[in-house]
């Protein structure tokens, strides 16, 4: 599959799952100076591997169409962050329920250190494609490899596509978790170095021979 089959395959894949519906969200991968993105606006199901946009480091897009609105943020965090090789921003419905009450995710459960840290940032609210977005989602993900955006969604990154696209669910899926403890009550928190020893462990799980 070339690059721009494979940000097409990963859009279809979030709206199967549920974590997008409509035009909401968007995904890129890195390519050399720059990256290739979902087009803004279109249905996903109605575009094919043409309709994907490159964009120049530079914020040179490069295609048939116009590249997402929030092209600035992917360039942004790709610039900021060599370990990022594919970008999701997604609306999914939990995700955007705790970040519309600008909560970030605390310690409630082991797995928040899977986004490589004590928590999960929620970054604070700017209009959507917009340079100041982009700046606080970058605030956001220092240390981090996921932040809940303000009124708004959810954005990961991964080492690849298919990383990237995992780690959205997983978010989500923690996000549905800490929506159903807040409805028990007051969370309880793991405390710090419970969550450090957890971070020390996730270095390298997972890793097959
Ligand atoms: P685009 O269709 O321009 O990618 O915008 C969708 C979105 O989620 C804006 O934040
Ligand atoms: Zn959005």
């Amino acid at each position: 599959m070339s690059a721009a089959e494979q940000v097409l395959a990963t859009a279809l894949a979030l709206n199967v799952s549920g974590i997008n519906r409509g035009t909401a969200g968007n995904v890129s991968v890195r390519q050399g100076e720059g990256f290739l993105i979902t087009p803004t606006g279109m249905a996903y199901d109605a575009c094919t591997a043409e309709d994907m946009v490159f964009v120049s480091f530079a914020g040179e897009a490069q295609g048939r169409r116009k590249p997402s609105s929030e092209w600035r943020f992917h360039r942004d965090i790709y610039q900021a962050r060599n370990e990022a090789g594919a970008i999701v921003h997604a609306h999914s419905p939990f995700a955007v329920s705790l970040a519309c009450q600008g909560y970030a995710i605390p310690s409630f459960n082991y797995m928040v250190a899977r986004f490589g840290g004590a928590d999960v940032r929620c970054a604070g609210y700017a209009t959507f494609g917009t340079q100041e977005l982009s700046d606080r989602i970058v605030e956001a993900l220092v240390g981090r490899s996921a932040c809940l955006m303000a009124h708004h969604g959810m954005v990961v990154f991964g080492r690849d596509l298919a990383t990237a696209l995992a780690q959205a669910i997983e978010l989500e899926t923690l996000c549905e978790q800490f929506w159903r403890v807040l409805a028990l009550g007051q969370p309880r928190l793991l405390p710090d170095e419970e969550m450090a020893r957890v971070l020390a462990r996730f270095a390298d799980y997972g890793r097959q021979k």
